[in-house]
């Protein structure tokens, strides 16, 4: 045997006695069986063996565990993004003639999707206001297969009543062959501020790539859900569509999501104080976030959640031209230029939210959404205080 092929075959045995409390990192494309009986009868879509790297390693089936785990839910699976959590689940439960509805605050990346791929193949969408139950319940159709929910709402952070909307759905379910069925994008949340179920939800997404990274160094996604059924239809499509992650970055999730908890309420904490103090500058019209009392959806997020992410959002006054908040967000210094959030480092985004809305946005001024990461809340607010000072 050459060497270049003994550095291939060459023999390994976990050691004896090394009971390390880290799971290894399992890479593999392929995956071999001890004879061809075996690999006719192993089946990818049972889980209960590996037959091929696209359909799970140790690493990912951990991982899937400890997400079901975080989120209350029986199964899990992963997906390259949270987009593409998004996106597996329109792809696996909608079909040409269905309907899907969307929240108009809904991270917009997913509205973009039903507008043009989803659109292509002859399923319709359309938007409604999250904080309104009845607005949806008057755009449920007997083509509506699916509801996305999304708590809090992206940018604006509108906290909405998720069992009063699934109460909804469940009320308009009578005499329907296939069963309308309800996803909510739980990101936000991630586990921590809340139970995606206890809601009554039958799908839940997770960007994976914000709280339980908290790295900023990686894209990751699942869809969970309690019912088995569900869960074969998306695991089937998943499998199809070649969806996969990397062992490296499954290990990279796996080694952060201990301090998932301590990270969302240290960043809950800093962010809740800023947000306060932010809503008492003479420059701010307004701040969104879901535990201010003037915020929309207080109330819904006062029942339904015990904490909140590191997210607000700032209405500036109109006097202050759009030009004049850009200058403001380039102007702090620990605040970043960037979109995601949940990592280690603050960002300040400007956004124009009309663009965002298509049922529209009754606030004239500029707003902008902070993500407030793990500096000192103190040198967070004199930063902010400095950029305040040259906008006046
Ligand atoms: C970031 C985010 C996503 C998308 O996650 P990626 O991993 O960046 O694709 C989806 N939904 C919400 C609410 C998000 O904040």
């Amino acid at each position: 045997m050459d060497h270049s092929t003994g550095l291939i075959h060459h023999p390994y045995r976990p050691p004896d006695g090394f009971e390390s409390m880290v799971e290894p990192v399992h890479k593999a494309s392929t995956v071999l069986f001890p004879n061809v009986q075996a690999m006719r009868e192993r089946q990818w879509n049972d889980r209960s063996g590996y037959t091929y790297g696209t359909h799970g390693t140790p690493s990912t089936f951990t991982l899937e565990a400890r997400i079901a785990t975080l989120e209350g839910a029986q199964h899990a699976l992963l997906v390259p993004s949270g987009l593409a959590a998004i996106t597996l689940v329109d792809m696996a439960l909608l079909r040409s003639g269905d309907e899907v509805l969307v929240p108009d605050n809904a991270y917009e990346p997913n509205s973009t999707f039903a507008k043009v791929e989803l659109a292509a193949w002859g399923i319709r969408s359309s938007h409604y206001n999250p904080m309104d139950p009845e607005d949806l319940r008057r755009r449920i159709t007997p083509a509506t297969r699916l509801v996305w929910m999304e708590a809090a709402g992206s940018v604006t952070l509108e906290f909405p009543d998720v069992p009063a909307l699934c109460e909804v759905v469940r009320s308009c379910q009578q005499g329907r062959e296939r069963p309308v069925i309800t996803a909510l994008d739980h990101t936000w949340g991630s586990g921590v501020a809340y139970g995606p179920f206890d809601w009554g939800v039958d799908v839940a997404v997770h960007a994976l790539t914000k709280y339980p990274s908290g790295a900023a160094d990686l894209l990751m996604g699942s869809v969970s859900t309690r019912d088995s059924a569900l869960f074969e239809t998306l695991q089937m499509a998943q499998g199809r569509l070649g969806l996969c992650v990397a062992a490296n970055d499954v290990e990279a999730v796996l080694r952060s999501l201990p301090t998932v908890h301590m990270r969302y309420h240290q960043a809950d904490a800093s962010t809740r104080a800023l947000a306060v103090w932010m809503q008492q500058q003479p420059q701010v019209q307004q701040v969104f976030h879901p535990a201010l009392p003037e915020s929309p959806g207080h109330d819904a997020w006062k029942r339904n959640a015990t904490a909140a992410a590191c997210l607000f959002g700032v209405l500036f006054k109109p006097q202050f031209t759009s030009e004049q908040i850009d200058t403001f967000c380039e102007s702090l210094k620990f605040f970043g230029l960037g979109y995601s959030w949940a990592g280690p480092q603050s960002l300040a985004l400007p956004y124009n939210v009309h663009r965002l809305r298509d049922l529209g946005w009754p606030h004239p001024g500029t707003y902008v959404r902070f993500a407030i990461g793990l500096e000192h809340v103190e040198d967070l607010k004199s930063d902010l205080k400095q950029g305040l000072q040259r906008l006046a």
